[in-house]
């Protein structure tokens, strides 16, 4: 009930209609102007996407590697005729042109770009997994998400954003900016 249907042609299926997706991505940022990169990666993602809504930005303490500047984050909420691993690799692409260099796994990092829904797709794949992960342990995630979307029901727990939120121990360092 998510998605609607456009009488369009589009580059993943060229000869027919194109699906809409409702998607919802995370951003973070901790390193240079961080502000100006999430700026920079929503100008970017909306060359390939429809931006419906944007979360308030959040500060956050670092989290797995804890020596690091601190974050901002913000998920938005985007309707898409990219097929999962297109989008994926959009974001990739995304993160190369902003300057994200290669680093270790939770270490400091100009750009961040995850999908955290693709509709209500369950994906499972070494390279891509949908919904992500680590969205019920991450107050950086469900506290944006939290405000634009409370209602949506992850399709594998069938909890609702608020509820996860809500069984968080801890909201950690998660602060509105602004
Ligand atoms: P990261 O270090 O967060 O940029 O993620 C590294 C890798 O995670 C990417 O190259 C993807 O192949 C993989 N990955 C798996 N699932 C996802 C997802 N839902 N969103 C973004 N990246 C993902």
């Amino acid at each position: 009930q998510n998605n609607c249907f456009w009488n369009a042609r589009g580059p993943d299926r060229p000869g027919g209609r194109v699906e809409m997706i409702r998607v919802f991505l995370g951003i973070g940022t901790n390193l240079g102007d961080r502000e100006r990169n999430l700026q920079d990666a929503l100008a970017i993602l909306s060359q390939k996407m429809v931006i419906l809504k944007e979360s308030s930005i959040y500060q956050t303490a670092p989290w797995g590697y804890l020596d690091q500047p601190a974050f901002l984050n913000q998920v938005i909420e985007a309707q898409t005729d990219l097929s999962p691993l297109n989008l994926l690799g959009f974001l990739k692409d995304t993160e190369k042109v902003l300057g994200r260099q290669a680093n270790f796994r939770y270490g400091p990092r100009l750009i961040d770009l995850d999908i955290l829904f693709y509709g209500n797709r369950i994906i499972q794949t070494p390279r891509l997994q949908i919904p992500h992960p680590r969205i019920a342990q991450r107050a950086f995630v469900l506290v944006p998400l939290a405000e634009i979307a409370p209602d949506f029901v992850h399709p594998q727990t069938k909890q609702t954003i608020a509820q996860l939120l809500a069984a968080l121990p801890d909201l950690g360092e998660v602060q509105k900016c602004g």
